[in-house]
């Protein structure tokens, strides 16, 4: 048996009672990097010394009876957006390329207390800024299932790293989809935790009212093991919420009897392809058989998710991207002649970094965002956006009133072609659709898999739940992974030995 066809869940008891060794399973993961990351280019860097260093000293921990921790042995794929002192932090921009940051994000910090194996960074759309990995300053990520296609975004590299078994677990970000939406598309399972339930110090921000980070692995269970080591407060970041963890694992088996799961009509308009409705409503009937209650329920403002969260979303990166100047942090251009038409050669300087270093979407997200903040406009969008969030938060609020979860598509179509929303920003911003809403809300959502279209394509099934309610969200991802084996199934390219 390679250590790639085992859960994380087997692999950690497997190093545990000793049948299988941290360094072994490591190196087995490094070489599946090694032999398929050329035709995927998942990760921007990989660390094959420091981690079979980090490896064999759990091994010789383990060997001196000594304590090891709950993830020991376990190789984990981090998103190029969480800082790490012993690897490049670029964010998948030039503007961060080779930054090596002074200290380790909390959520890295706590994978190491766990004695994971953190393998490599990876790639994805540039400051976590879109949805088909195509805004990385390194190259897109291919989709392990039709490499022609994309693996969905901002953290694609860590859903395609999962997909094609280079990693048996990643970290991703979610800010209006980034966890949930590349998961569905690489036909994996991804947790978008409540906001504040997982720390963002570290994590570099994109937009801080609605940046998340959360595990994504080839199963709810796997997910569950890894949230347990990364949840919980930290004082480090004033927006962690200070509330006691549960055990994620011990409840995974309790059935479903008489769970409530809203389904929305909406949901299944105009836009949505007929193969994703099909799957969709398949796995509706299969929460059904498994005992849950579905109920018709409404989110009258969902409509208005995509436009409002495409203001939030700009005006705070517009805040957030400011310090990225060439001085304070980031980029710098050479000093060069001065072209004039500029106030001083400092200002000049400001102005080449920040052109050199920022792609196309993050510059024009940073347009977009300081447009809308600023006097005179902001009443008319930031302000009005807000407002709108409210709303929608409140959709949720009456929502949980009503049903436990909300079940619906993550994307309304399978992983579309790479080019074939790239000439057409708003094209790309309306994948969101079904992800926008969770973050705006502050609740949590997961993304797994539902079925397959006649070409061979992952479709993805999300449920939301209200604020912490990350327990039951796994539990029911885990018993529908009980009756299915949708995500057992992977593509032909993880199939090849290396
Ligand atoms: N696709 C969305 C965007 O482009 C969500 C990104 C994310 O969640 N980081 O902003």
């Amino acid at each position: 048996m390679q250590p790639s066809d085992l859960s994380a869940v087997d692999l950690v008891n497997a190093v545990r009672q000793g049948d299988l060794t941290a360094v072994r399973c490591t190196e087995a993961y490094l070489d599946r990097i090694a032999a398929l990351d050329g035709s995927i280019n998942a990760f921007l860097s990989v660390d094959r010394e420091g981690s079979l260093r980090t490896a064999a000293s759990i091994d010789e921990r383990r060997k001196a009876g000594k304590p090891i921790g709950p993830l020991a042995g376990l190789p984990v794929a981090v998103k190029d957006a969480l800082c790490t002192t012993d690897q490049p932090t670029t964010c998948a921009s030039k503007m961060l390329a080779g930054f090596r940051p002074p200290y380790d994000a909390e959520v890295v910090a706590r994978l190491r207390a766990a004695d994971a194996v953190i393998v490599g960074k990876t790639n994805m759309d540039e400051f976590a800024m879109g949805g088909s990995n195509e805004n990385s300053a390194f190259g897109p990520v291919h989709n392990p299932w039709d490499l022609a296609r994309t693996p969905g975004g901002s953290s694609g590299g860590s859903a395609a790293a999962v997909a094609a078994d280079m990693a048996p677990v990643a970290i991703g970000s979610d800010t209006g989809g980034s966890i949930r939406q590349p998961a569905g598309l690489c036909g994996i399972t991804g947790l978008k935790p409540t906001y504040g339930r997982v720390s963002r110090r570290g994590l570099v921000a994109f937009a801080s009212s609605l940046d998340q980070i959360g595990p994504m692995a080839r199963s709810a269970a796997d997910c569950a093991l890894i949230l347990s080591s990364i949840a919980g407060h930290d004082p480090g970041d004033a927006t962690s919420l200070d509330a006691p963890v549960p055990s994620y694992t011990a409840d995974l088996e309790r059935p479903l009897e008489g769970v409530r799961i809203g389904r929305v009509a909406a949901h299944f308009g105009a836009g949505v392809d007929p193969e994703v409705a099909h799957a969709v409503e398949e796995a509706f009937a299969a929460f059904r058989a498994a005992g849950a209650i579905i109920k018709e329920i409404d989110l009258p403002h969902a409509d208005a998710g995509v436009a409002t969260y495409y203001l939030v979303a700009p005006c705070e990166a517009s805040s957030n991207l400011a310090r990225y100047d060439g001085a304070h942090y980031g980029h710098r251009a050479e000093p060069g002649k001065t072209s004039g038409g500029f106030e001083s050669a400092l200002v000049e300087m400001y102005c080449r970094s920040r052109a050199e270093g920022f792609g196309p979407e993050v510059k024009r997200r940073i347009m977009l965002g300081t447009y809308a903040l600023s006097a005179g406009y902001y009443d008319a969008y930031y302000a009005k956006a807000l407002r709108v969030r409210r709303l929608i938060r409140q959709d949720y609020l009456d929502a949980f009133a009503e049903v436990d979860l909300i079940g619906g598509p993550v994307s309304a179509t399978a992983a579309f072609k790479l080019g074939e929303k790239t000439g057409d920003p708003l094209s790309m911003y309306l994948v969101d659709l079904y992800t926008v809403g969770t973050n705006l809300a502050g609740v949590g959502g997961i993304s797994f898999p539902c079925g397959f279209t006649k070409s061979g394509l992952p479709i993805g099934f999300q449920l939301q739940g209200p604020a912490l309610a990350e327990q039951l969200l796994l539990r029911a991802a885990d018993r529908y992974q009980h009756l299915t084996d949708w995500h057992l199934r992977r593509p032909a390219i993880a199939a090849q030995r290396c």
